[in-house]
């Protein structure tokens, strides 16, 4: 393998998604880049639809911004992307890809996946940073690859050109599965649902940076909270502010009681707990009653346990907010995440391949995550069916934290992302083989 030349390539492909950023379900530029990469790979594809369970999906924008994000996709394919073009309309809008490599010859089958959506987040438009420096910034308003999904893809498709340069070696089927909307956690449960990870003898995943620097490898990362999205919509009435305010329903006065008292909500003595309101949109005009009001949020807990506890309470204050103004509220679930410990003999045989590799100066065992991921839907799927799962995490410095406008990553930890992942495969391939 060329690994000079495949470092160059990452960072191509790497600058390329993070030029184009899609958000949660509207990957469609991305998943097209990427399944034009796999098929000419000889990967077998299966594209959107095909790997999602519709009733599960969850924070997908309406239809008509779904037509407007399919044709923003399209003007905004490479140049000579007509072969791209038709893997958008292959995958019936909805995002995502995933590649199998079959090799044939009995074996286990190892599961991969990789996240490819952006963040909601303006990027920094100062001159030091890189991607303006060096021309690859985002040309999506207010979208952002600022938690390095854009190097996840890039090392994903990566590794599917390392693996079919070695097919002969290989045994058994690697399955690379592309999933949209990590964000918010909406994606990964749906294609859970239908079934992308099943007969899984081992999950892998990985995410670059969160607190690891350049030059160090975490085997197991752990601590996902479990978590809900969720929107509300305060319905009142609106009515003259002088002339008639006992007549309104006042849902920008519903929706800021809400704000504030989500904060109020008792801690658990079992473990930690996190509440935030992200955005609150009320109202129409200085002198009117506010007749409605939309909000964005999202608890997290340490344990399902706790995490059900402030959804809960969540959900209680809402409503008693709205009922002090008279107003309604509607809540509809956005996206869900759950915890899921990663397996130690697994995490033990990584730890083996990362070491003999001698890439990393440091492997550390154990990496407290602090966020959520709904890769965990996939761990836990893969572990009920009785095979091993790890997340792992590739350091990175980075030059602003992660949602950041100002994040960004270091490039040359992802040839060893790479160089890992397939080195782990390899291990699992040869030790199974004893
Ligand atoms: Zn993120
Ligand atoms: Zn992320």
């Amino acid at each position: 393998m060329d690994w000079k030349n495949l470092e160059r390539e990452l960072i191509a492909l790497r600058r390329d998604f993070h030029e184009y950023p899609e958000s949660a379900w509207t990957e469609f530029r991305t998943s097209a880049v990427i399944a034009s990469r796999l098929s000419g790979l000889g990967y077998e594809l299966s594209m959107g639809l095909d790997n999602i369970d519709v009733p599960s999906v969850m924070g997908r924008p309406d239809e008509a911004e779904i037509d407007r994000q399919i044709e923003r996709s399209k003007a905004q394919l490479p140049r000579g992307g007509a072969e791209s073009a038709g893997f958008i309309d292959k995958a019936r809008r909805y995002p995502g890809v995933v590649g199998i490599l079959k090799t044939g010859r009995e074996g286990p089958v190892i599961s991969l996946r990789f996240d490819i959506d952006c963040v909601d987040v303006d990027e920094t438009t100062a001159p030091e940073h890189r991607p303006n420096k060096e021309g690859f910034a985002s040309v999506n308003a207010c979208l952002d690859h600022s938690c390095g999904h854009d190097a996840h893809a890039a090392i994903g498709l990566g590794l599917a050109e390392v693996l079919a340069s070695r097919k002969s070696e290989l045994r058994g089927s690697i399955r690379l599965i592309f999933q949209p909307g990590e964000e918010g956690c909406r994606g990964a449960y749906a294609m859970t649902q239908k079934g992308v990870v099943d007969g899984s003898d081992y999950f892998l995943s990985m995410h670059i940076g969160i607190g690891v620097p350049s030059g160090s490898f975490g085997l197991n990362s752990y601590g996902h909270l479990c978590t809900t999205k969720f929107d509300v919509e305060f319905t009142g009435r609106p009515a003259h502010a002088a002339a008639a305010p006992q007549e309104g329903k006042n849902a920008l006065l519903s929706a800021a009681t809400a704000a504030i008292s989500l904060q109020a909500i008792a801690p658990h003595s079992d473990g930690s707990m996190r509440v935030n309101v992200g955005t609150l949109f009320a109202g129409t005009g200085r002198n009117v009653i506010a007749g409605r009001a939309v909000m964005k949020a999202e608890t997290r807990g340490e344990t399902q346990e706790i995490a059900d506890y402030v959804y809960k309470r969540a959900c209680e204050v809402v409503n008693g907010a709205a009922a002090i103004y008279a107003t309604e509220a509607k809540i509809t679930m956005m996206g869900f995440g759950t915890n899921a410990d990663g397996d130690a003999a697994l995490a033990a045989t990584a730890g083996e391949a990362v070491r003999e590799l001698g890439v990393f100066r440091k492997i550390l065992d154990n990496v407290p995550a602090g966020g959520s991921e709904d890769a965990t839907w996939m761990m836990r799927r893969v572990q009920e069916g009785g095979g091993q799962a790890l997340y792992m995490v590739l350091g990175s410095d980075i030059a602003a934290p992660h949602h950041n406008g100002a994040f960004d990553i270091d490039e040359s930890v992802m040839i060893n992302g790479v160089r890992a992942l397939y080195a782990i495969i390899d291990k699992l391939l040869k030790s199974e083989g004893k």
